[in-house]
């Protein structure tokens, strides 16, 4: 299996993939989750993205597309892995099914998580009320940055997984173990 979890800002792409990683043994990797331990450990990559960030601004595609080869490259060839947070822009997905195609792989699965702006807008606020799990992009003007900039440069992503017929939508506004059961359905199934 070699999935995306797409979808909006707070559709729950962390949590599903977790679960995804603990049932089918894959490699989770989180563009957001790298580049925030790289904030962390002050390094330069941290360092570089951290403004874009705050601002809730997408990081440059050569950065974010060079974290993502690093990691797939260090993968053995059968081991399969969930992209969650890219890609997240077109220029990103293309290099990702060429990267992909030059080591003879290609993506198996589009998994689309669907969920109402108002939830959305629920969830991250709820996220940024509770201390352990605040981050420090989950500021109002932020957020609504970050909205934009899926709207105007992710979203048209799900065309292009359509065409390829990858793209199965998901309704991820139901409970997280819902969401897990049709997650594992369109994996099985397809
Ligand atoms: P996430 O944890 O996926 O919500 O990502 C948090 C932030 O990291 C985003 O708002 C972007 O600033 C940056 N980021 C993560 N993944 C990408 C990506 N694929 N392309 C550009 N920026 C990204």
């Amino acid at each position: 299996m070699r999935i995306v979890l797409f979808g909006a800002p707070g559709a729950g792409k962390g949590t599903q993939a977790e679960r995804l990683v603990r049932e089918f043994g894959l490699l989770h990797l989180s563009t957001g989750e790298v580049l925030r331990r790289a904030i962390r450990e002050g390094t330069r990559l941290g360092k570089e993205a951290q403004g874009f960030m705050d601002r809730g601004d997408l990081v440059p595609d050569e950065v974010v597309i060079g974290i993502v080869k690093e990691a797939l490259s260090k993968l053995d060839v059968g081991h399969g892995f969930v992209l969650d947070g890219f890609p997240r822009t077109t220029f990103q997905a293309t290099e990702l099914e060429r990267f992909l195609s030059e080591m003879n792989r290609n993506l198996t699965h589009v998994l689309s998580l669907e969920v109402g702006e108002d939830e959305l807008v629920t969830r991250i606020m709820a996220r940024a009320a509770h201390a352990k799990e605040a981050r420090s992009d989950d500021s109002e003007v932020s957020i609504r940055t970050r909205f934009k900039k899926f709207a105007s440069e992710t979203l048209p992503l799900k065309k292009f997984y359509q065409e390829r017929h990858l793209l199965r939508e998901i309704d991820g506004a139901q409970s997280v173990d819902l969401v897990h059961e049709d997650l594992r359905a369109a994996l099985l199934t397809s």
